[in-house]
């Protein structure tokens, strides 16, 4: 038997079998751990954190790219994404022909770095020349637009470390004015089993800053409990619904997959209320 890895935190852990450890860099904002596991493919971990496995990382990338993206009241044209240094939201972004400006902004240059050389089906996009990539906080990076995206997807840490403000009500008043009207955004919004009380808050902060704000759950494997959560906010739509066709030949996004997601369990249903 290999090495097992241990995720451990909010009381939970998840645990996968590791061959090799590729990488280790302490950078000014977090560590760097990248494995090869048993069979799961390649494993990014942040302070401890799983991250993705090349594995089941569709699941994710997927998700969040595409519910905001098909959900866009706009032909998407302008798009930022905050966080997802790995590059797997935006390799599914770019698969949009209307996309003219793909922005990305990440606080830590060295996620882009190692993502490029160790996970390069996840990092694919980056020679995208519709790609602008700037590192920055993006919750200072926000603040300078006014109507200028028609989709943005906070594709962020945890809450506790440099992900903390992206989960405040400021960030959230900037994304909104930030957007272009008929604009969509969506962020990592956590599972109801281990945080509730960041799936409750992040909700309240949507439902203030955005004319329509919702809260969708799906499965992603390594992710402890197999369950996240997306928080989309709407200026001036409903991003519940799917109002355009999704690229073809993704494996975990469908249209009925997309509404299905804002269906939920009833405990969720009375976290929100
Ligand atoms: N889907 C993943 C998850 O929740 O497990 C997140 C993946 S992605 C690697 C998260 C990225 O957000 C990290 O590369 C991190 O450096 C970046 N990040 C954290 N705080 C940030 C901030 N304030 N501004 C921009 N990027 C940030």
């Amino acid at each position: 038997m290999g090495e097992w890895i241990k995720e451990a935190a909010n009381g939970f852990g998840l645990t996968l079998e590791i061959s090799k450890h590729l990488v280790h860099r302490e950078t000014p904002f977090q560590v760097i751990d990248l494995y090869q596991t048993v069979g799961k493919g390649k494993l990014l971990m942040l302070n401890g954190i799983i991250q993705l496995t090349s594995w089941d990382e569709f699941c994710y990338h997927e998700m969040m790219a595409h519910t905001v993206m098909c959900a866009c009241g706009n032909e998407p044209e302008n798009v930022l994404v905050i966080g997802g240094g790995d590059g797997g939201v935006l390799r599914e972004l770019a698969k949009y022909p209307s996309v003219k400006r793909l922005d990305i902004c990440e606080i830590d240059e060295a996620v882009i770095e190692v993502a490029r050389e160790f996970l390069p089906e996840t990092a694919v996009s980056y020679d995208d020349p519709r790609v602008n990539i700037n590192i920055a906080d993006g919750s200072e990076f926000i603040k300078q637009f006014n109507a200028e995206y028609d989709a943005i997807i906070v594709d962020s840490t945890d809450p506790g470390g440099p992900g903390e403000p992206l989960f405040g009500v400021e960030f959230y008043k900037n994304m909104r004015k930030a957007l272009k009207f008929g604009g969509v955004i969506g962020s990592q919004s956590e599972s109801p089993f281990l945080l509730p009380d960041v799936v409750k808050s992040l909700q309240q902060i949507s439902r203030e800053c955005f004319e329509y704000s919702a809260y969708g759950m799906f499965y992603v494997p390594t992710y402890p409990t197999g369950n996240i959560g997306i928080c989309v906010g709407g200026a001036g739509i409903d991003p519940v619904i799917a109002r355009r066709e999704a690229p073809l030949n993704l494996r975990y996004y469908n249209r009925k997959i997309h509404e299905a997601a804002f269906v939920l369990p009833q405990f969720v249903l009375d976290l929100l209320s």
